[in-house]
């Protein structure tokens, strides 16, 4: 018997209290009918931003649709539960296979991503959802919800709208990411970070025009954590908004002592998607830096993914903008991965396209991906953006992007990223 049912004040759908003798009765069933079920945990990405938005009273209609939206694309025998302030559980019954879930969930995540107006404003929700089998995964109601639990955290690094199926292998790479966290925590508390710094080259000249600040960390043996490793976890802590405001200051600190030193080059600073999605602290930092001395911020570039500019064209635009009015340069990282969006892109106050090095992958060797390279070149100019190329690796390419009036390339054919106390010694030597 499943105990009588608590209703959230806020959605009216049950509450936590109630999940557990859902989840128990659930495995009777299942037992009984040697059938199966699919368990999705629905977190609600940015619940609190939304509410800083929308006010307490707006936040509580959010949930309210989020919760009637769960409900309608229901099947009857499947139970949604109002787990905490921004998770939702679907419990899915008569699951044969993963594929049947899959529907399940994609059902639930597109329609939940629907945009909305709240008191005038609007409102594009995005989920991450952990999903588990059961019994495939889990045995027990808790184990289903650890499960779960441990599915979501893998499935919010990748960004909106993610999801993430359980199983075993997960375990070890969620310790794997704690020990990388308390390294950052430990990084972050001793300010141990280190800033490498790749040159950018002017490609009618192959002078040197800049650099791109790239973050490095060591873990507690002293080996080299590379940024793929740890900025994904530093990005689903938050920890990533310090390591970015290090990034900065250390930036500026950077800047002046080159001053004195008679160097001046620009400097490219990444911009996580997390610190763009917190465009007031973001703000808030760039602003503070800009009232103290050394201010730089014309000589520093902020590059800014195209994948977040375009998930919210309208915000971002207005981000940008204030960014702007403080001095700062803008580039937009990783360009040519969401052509959906060229038309907006031209509107936006940039100053620089980089195109991702993925696209000089097989060039010059095959024929059609050197094509898309000299087009999306080819494009990016006919947008008035100054042109940068990642990841040129050999001469053969650095010809192309010349033939193609490719502004500036950075790459290993120049040089890797460079330690920062070398980096003055490298320029002064450096050759054209
Ligand atoms: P990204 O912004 O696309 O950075 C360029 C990456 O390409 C760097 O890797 C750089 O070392 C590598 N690279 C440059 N030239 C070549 C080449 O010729 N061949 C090859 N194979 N690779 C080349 P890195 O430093 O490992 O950074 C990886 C990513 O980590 C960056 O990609 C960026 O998204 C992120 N990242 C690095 N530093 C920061 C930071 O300070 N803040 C944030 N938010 N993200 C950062
Ligand atoms: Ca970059």
């Amino acid at each position: 018997m499943i105990d009588p049912i608590q209703y959230d004040p806020i959605t009216g759908l049950p509450d936590r209290a109630y999940l557990w003798s859902l989840l128990k009765d659930t495995l009777i069933q299942i037992r009984r009918n040697a059938s199966s079920s699919g368990v999705l945990l629905i977190e609600i990405n940015d619940l609190h931003g939304i509410g800083e938005l929308v006010g307490e009273g707006g936040k509580g209609e959010f949930l309210q649709l989020m919760a009637s939206r769960l409900k309608n694309c229901l099947w009857d025998l499947d139970s949604a539960v109002h787990f905490e302030d921004n998770k939702f559980v679907i419990v899915a019954n008569s699951i044969q296979k993963q594929e049947d879930i899959h529907i399940v969930m994609t059902k639930v995540r597109d329609y939940l991503a629907l945009d909305c107006e709240i008191g005038g404003i609007k409102i594009s929700p995005s989920t991450s959802i952990g999903i588990v089998l059961v019994p495939t995964d889990s045995v027990e109601a808790d184990e289903i919800m650890t499960s779960a639990s441990t599915a979501l955290q893998m499935a919010k690094p990748k960004g909106d709208d993610s999801f993430c199926y359980f199983n075993q292998d997960l375990g070890e790479r969620i310790a794997e990411q704690e020990v990388i966290k308390a390294s950052i925590l430990e990084t972050l508390a001793t300010e141990s970070f280190v800033l490498v710094l790749q040159p950018k080259i002017d490609t009618k000249t192959r002078a040197i025009c800049g650099v791109e600040a790239l973050v490095r960390m060591r873990d507690s043996e002293g080996n080299i954590v590379t940024p793929d490793e740890f900025i994904p976890v530093a990005e689903n802590s938050n920890l990533i908004l310090k390591i970015g405001d290090w990034v900065l200051a250390k930036t500026q600190a950077i800047s002046a002592e080159w001053k004195a030193q008679g160097i001046d080059l620009p400097i490219s600073v990444n911009i996580s998607d997390v610190q763009f999605k917190n465009g007031a602290s973001l703000l808030s930092t760039l602003h503070d830096l800009t009232a103290s001395d050394g201010n730089n911020a014309d000589n520093v570039i902020l590059e800014i993914s195209e994948n977040i500019i375009t998930h919210d064209v309208a915000l971002a635009s207005a981000l940008m903008s204030e960014i702007k009015s403080y001095g700062y340069k803008l580039s937009i990282d990783g360009f040519g991965s969401g052509f959906s969006s060229l038309s907006v892109l031209r509107d936006l106050k940039v100053d620089e396209i980089k195109i991702d090095r993925h696209f000089l992958n097989d060039v010059p060797a095959d024929e059609k991906s050197t094509a898309i390279l000299k087009s999306i070149i080819m494009l990016g100019k006919s947008m008035d953006f100054r042109v940068v190329v990642m990841g040129v690796e050999s001469e053969e390419q650095f010809e192309i992007l010349k033939e193609h009036n490719c502004d500036e390339f950075q790459g290993f054919l120049i040089s890797e990223p460079i330690e920062e106390e070398n980096f003055a010694n490298w320029y002064k030597n450096y050759k054209v």
